[in-house]
């Protein structure tokens, strides 16, 4: 079943070419890895994918929703929609700081979902266990360190409830020695079946984990197929 296809998709910033007659296809449950050197346009593809960014030529199909170019804009119905089942993190965690851990997880399964807050914590504890932060539900994100706040930042878009999780660059604002534990969250949610789209300079990661490794330069998909022929060693 394919959930994501981009077909021939350009976008454009003015005259700014940022890539062009990308096509795509990500089945439910497949990794898939966009790698390549920067300013490429991976992250403002996987923005495309949850209409974070409109686009102007091609089209898109996300989950059963059918996305025409710029000039169509999907209806506020549709995009609450597609952002609801389609979670997102960020290269920046974006925690809210003023909010505790607990706090940012449960914000919008009630605001959004109007799931009942003592549902909301029950599903925010166990997802914070999972990401092995339990015992810091009660913290603020300042006090905890880029690799907790970014698996914060996973449990959060986890409490949507996505079908789809896009990742861009989720370490590469970590120290060194913190980036393992945020890739082992993500490596949990491959296993457990999560469709996945990743922005990423992680070679080995993408190679290991990833069903599909993408590459992208020079403005377009120069090479995509099974990640260990296209990561292979020479
Ligand atoms: P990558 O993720 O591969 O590093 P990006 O998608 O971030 O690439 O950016 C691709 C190109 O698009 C860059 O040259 C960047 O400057 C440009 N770009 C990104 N966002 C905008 C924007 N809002 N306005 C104009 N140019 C942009
Ligand atoms: P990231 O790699 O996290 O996307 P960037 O530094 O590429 O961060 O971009 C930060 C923001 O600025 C993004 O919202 C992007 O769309 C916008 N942006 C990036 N490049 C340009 C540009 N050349 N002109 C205008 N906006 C840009």
């Amino acid at each position: 079943e394919v959930v994501v296809s981009i077909r021939n998709l350009t976008k454009r910033f003015g005259k700014t070419v940022v890539f062009e007659d990308v096509s795509l296809d990500v089945h439910r449950s497949e990794v898939v890895a966009i790698v390549g050197p920067s300013g490429a346009g991976k992250s403002t593809l996987i923005r495309c994918v949850n209409r974070l960014h409109p686009f102007d030529e091609g089209s898109l199909q996300v989950l059963n929703h059918q996305l025409n170019k710029g000039s169509q804009f999907p209806s506020k119905q549709v995009l609450n929609d597609i952002r609801t089942r389609v979670g997102m993190v960020f290269q920046t965690f974006n925690l809210f700081p003023h909010l505790s851990v607990l706090e940012n997880v449960i914000l919008a399964p009630i605001e959004v979902k109007k799931v009942p807050r003592k549902q909301a914590i029950q599903q925010a504890m166990e997802l914070l266990d999972m990401v092995g932060l339990s015992e810091h539900a009660n913290k603020y994100p300042k006090r905890m360190s880029g690799g907790q706040q970014q698996r914060v930042a996973i449990a959060r878009a986890l409490a949507m409830e996505p079908e789809i999780m896009l990742f861009d660059e989720p370490t590469s604002m970590l120290d060194p020695e913190l980036v393992g534990e945020v890739l082992d969250a993500i490596q949990r949610l491959a296993k457990d079946g999560m469709t996945l789209m990743l922005v990423t300079h992680e070679m080995q990661f993408a190679k290991e984990v990833a069903d599909t490794v993408v590459i992208m330069a020079d403005h377009r998909i120069i090479e995509k197929g099974p990640s260990r022929e296209v990561l292979e060693n020479p």
